[in-house]
């Protein structure tokens, strides 16, 4: 898929270490970092109860950290201080391997909130039935296998991936029977295919049996905003007062919110990052960043459909691989790229513009199988009806938009 150098955007923090996604790194002393890092699990309930650094919460927000107020009842408060007192947003990829990496490091106090549910472990039989509406499969090359070989979680990785060795592909004028072929020879790593997040649930197997003490995982909360401090503290020397303090909320209960404070807050949160947003948005005088979001001038959206391909074609030929990954491109402007799953169909992933009313359009299963037959003829047969119904029914997807952030971050 054509994803896989492109989008392994790399954010990496102390040094060398590379990881996967954007990550925004914000201390009191306004230091920027590019950065990566992770965490491990507890409920809302044993959160607001467990002796984790916690204010409890009153926050009047209208969904904007600058007219948050807090007026708080302190329930718990035992934050630690020190410098070690790590908050990453966002428990994707990137912030769970940020969180591993920090852990390597010595830091004892980090927590990982994410806002969507906690994926099942990577052992889970629906993993080979791949939730195409949750999740897409993604494709690890060198640098993404770097970062897990830095911090030793290469072998989860091999167990729970399948390897590509290259690509079938139709140009516009490829004939539908005759794809062409390439074979990577030259690339010092063989890709490793994975959905998303069954790579989060790999990282947080990891968390769970080796850095347990180390960093706590939180799932169905999300944050909303950070303010950063006003003052230019050293970050060894913090007060309660010195810290960042983040909007935080339950995904699943409206009325359960709080502030949380922390010496260091690590934004893994994705393209539409609430901790970018608070970082630009904070008042001038301790701005720690500028960001720019370039026009897209590309803009496509997408929708996911399985292909159970057969290895022959009924006639005892082989005419289907599973260790290349399958990519058309359409004079239809409308292309497909499709990775497979360990154990499992490919995930097809369907590429148009958003105003494109042959796929915008489509209503029922019958009119998807028409459209697959005359866009995609070569994976309609491969494709379920059950799929083609799910598919007329599915949203668009946005993709994530390239961004900069400056002037010193991903030095
Ligand atoms: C269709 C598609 C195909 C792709 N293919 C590839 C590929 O082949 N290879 C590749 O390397 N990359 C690919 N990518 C990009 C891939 O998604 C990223 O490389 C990877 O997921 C980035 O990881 P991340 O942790 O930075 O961000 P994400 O995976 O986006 O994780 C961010 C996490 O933060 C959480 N979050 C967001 N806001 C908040 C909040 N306010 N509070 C708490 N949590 C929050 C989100 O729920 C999410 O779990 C693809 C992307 C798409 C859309």
């Amino acid at each position: 898929m054509h994803f896989l150098n492109s989008y392994v955007f790399l954010l990496v923090l102390i040094e060398h270490c590379k990881v996967f996604g954007f990550g925004w790194l914000a201390a009191p002393r306004s230091r920027l970092l590019s950065l990566s890092s992770s965490s491990s699990s507890s409920s809302i309930s044993s959160r607001l109860t467990s002796p984790l650094q916690v204010q409890k919460t009153v926050i009047e927000t209208d969904n904007a950290i600058t007219t948050t107020t807090t007026t708080t009842t302190t329930l718990q408060e035992k934050s630690s201080l020190k410098s070690d007192n790590v908050v990453v947003v966002g428990g994707g990829p990137a912030g769970l391997s940020t969180a591993i990496m920090l852990a390597r490091r010595g830091y004892s106090n980090i927590r990982v909130y994410e806002r969507l549910s906690e994926p099942p472990p990577p052992q889970d039989d629906s993993w080979t039935q791949v939730d195409s509406e949750r999740t897409y499969n993604i494709g690890i090359s060198g640098r993404g296998q770097a970062v897990l070989r830095a911090i030793e979680a290469m072998d989860v990785l091999e167990a729970h991936s399948t390897s590509v060795v290259g690509r079938q592909y139709w140009e516009p004028d490829t004939p539908t029977a005759s794809p062409l072929e390439l074979t990577w020879t030259n690339r010092s790593y063989v890709t490793k295919c994975i959905p998303r997040d069954c790579l989060a649930a790999c990282l947080i197997q990891e968390i769970k049996s080796k850095y347990n003490s180390q960093i706590q995982l939180h799932f169905n909360i999300a944050c909303e905003g950070v303010e950063w401090p006003s003052v230019d503290v050293d970050a060894d020397d913090l007060s309660k007062n010195q810290m960042c303090q983040l909007a935080m909320k339950s995904t699943i209960s409206s009325s359960v919110f709080w502030t949380e404070k922390a010496a260091f807050v690590i934004g893994t949160d994705g393209f539409q990052s609430s901790v970018r947003t608070s970082m630009v948005t904070s008042p001038s005088d301790h701005k720690p960043v500028s960001f720019k979001l370039f026009k897209d001038t590309n803009v496509r959206v997408y929708r996911t459909i399985p292909l159970h391909f057969n290895s022959t074609d009924g006639n005892g030929r082989k005419k289907w691989r599973g260790d290349v990954n399958y990519s058309v491109r359409t004079k239809s402007d409308i292309n497909l790229d499709a990775l497979p799953l360990k154990d499992g169909p490919y995930l097809g992933v369907i590429l148009y513009r958003p105003w494109d009313e042959r796929i915008t359009g489509l209503k029922t299963g019958k009119e998807a199988r028409a459209f697959f037959d005359e866009i995609f003829p070569m994976f309609s047969p491969v494709i379920k009806d059950e799929d083609c119904q799910v598919f007329a029914e599915k949203r668009d997807s946005k993709l994530p938009v390239f961004s900069y952030a400056g002037p010193s971050i991903h030095k």
